[in-house]
């Protein structure tokens, strides 16, 4: 944080995540020192300071941890990719241990997990993650119970608070992947959870144009494993791309409430469109799926035609950017088969809302 007694107020003690966004991670206020953390390029340090080579730690990394952290209320690591991340919690998992996870997940967790299971790594009970009763009787014994909430791209809401108070009685170890809901939306670790993961690519980052990954935690045996498990896994950030998502992540939040903003007043507008099979909104937050068109159809024809259509939305994989994108998500040739074949994703951007709304209820309309 710069000294707020330097504004002549009184210092708050507690500031607002927006500030804390904006604030956090800044070089000492010395007199001539820089506003912003400069990007550190290096490979090495002179020798008997605090760090003794680059991939051990970055002062550019460690500007994006800071803000972060503050934002979840632990120490965060940033990692290569969301992937990274995703991959140094799941490695902490025992060999031949148990993990409890959302058969919705992102697909590329259900990957790791099925590889997982079919190498005899860890055994896997895939439950439904907005069945809190179902999740609960699926933790004895488990080693990990991995949530994610909204889910992606189906976007089932956890009961949080629930899962990781019942889970911790167990000593079943609890992460949650943050990536959707963002350290604005829910804060995991005040809800009793071990260790947060975040696909900084997404809405910390935001513009679509870095891979970024992190982790956040109050354990600190947990944060020197994973810690360790970097180092030695090697899926370091480079520090350019730690600066992209330390400068993406100053605006979140006026980001996000816009992107929120604009999500709320088109998913009310879908939810009554006569194309519209199905739509679903967690009532908060960025993004959107519906379904249209024939659900026997296997290829989405429909869904296809109308992502090819839009102008403004990009059909891309990914979200969080400040461009809206959509996707048919079964397109990605690992993504589980509870999603719906006619499924489209829709990550809602910060564009003006009557653009957007015009462009795909034109897309609807012609499909
Ligand atoms: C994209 C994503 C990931 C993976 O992140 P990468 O940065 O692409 O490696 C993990 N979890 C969720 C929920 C995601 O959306």
């Amino acid at each position: 944080m710069s000294d707020p007694a330097r504004a002549g107020g009184a210092p708050d003690p507690t500031p607002r995540p927006a500030t804390r966004l904006v604030h956090g991670g800044r070089p000492d206020p010395r007199a001539g020192a820089p506003l912003t953390e400069p990007v550190t390029f290096t490979s090495t340090y002179v020798q008997d300071g605090p760090v003794s080579y680059a991939r051990f730690g970055n002062p550019t990394w460690t500007a994006f941890e800071d803000v972060l952290g503050e934002l979840e209320g632990g120490s965060a690591l940033s990692f290569a990719s969301g992937m990274a991340a995703v991959d140094a919690v799941l490695s902490l998992v025992p060999q031949g241990g148990t993990v409890v996870a959302p058969r919705g997940s992102y697909n590329g967790t259900v990957a790791w997990l099925r590889e997982a299971e079919a190498s005899g790594r860890a055994v896997v009970r895939w439950v439904d993650v907005a069945d809190t009763e179902a999740v609960l009787a699926a933790l004895p014994g488990a080693d990990l119970l991995w949530v994610e909430s909204p889910t992606n791209p189906l976007l089932e809401v956890a009961d949080l608070p629930a899962l990781a108070t019942a889970a911790r009685a167990l000593r079943v170890r609890t992460a949650a992947d943050n990536t959707f809901a963002t350290p604005l939306g829910a804060r995991p670790l005040a809800d009793g959870v071990d260790v947060v993961v975040h696909s900084a690519t997404k809405y910390l980052a935001g513009h679509s144009d870095v891979l970024l990954g992190a982790t956040v935690t109050r354990d600190d045996a947990l944060l020197q494993r994973l810690h360790t498990r970097r180092t030695l896994g090697g899926a370091v950030p480079g520090p350019m791309e730690a600066w992209l998502a330390l400068r993406g992540v100053r605006t979140l939040a006026v980001r996000f409430e816009r992107a929120c903003a604009n999500a709320a007043v088109i998913a009310q507008r879908l939810a009554e469109h006569p194309s519209v099979r199905r739509s679903r909104y967690p009532g908060t937050g960025g993004i959107i799926s519906i379904e249209v068109g024939d659900p026997a159809d296997e290829t989405g024809a429909i869904a296809e035609a109308v992502a090819a259509t839009t102008r403004l939305w990009v059909p891309s994989t990914s979200l969080g950017g400040v461009e809206s994108q959509i996707e048919r998500r079964r397109r990605q040739p690992g993504e589980p088969t509870t999603t719906p074949t006619s499924l489209l994703r829709l990550s809602v951007g910060i564009e003006d809302v009557e653009d957007l709304w015009a462009d795909l209820a034109a897309a609807l309309e012609a499909a």
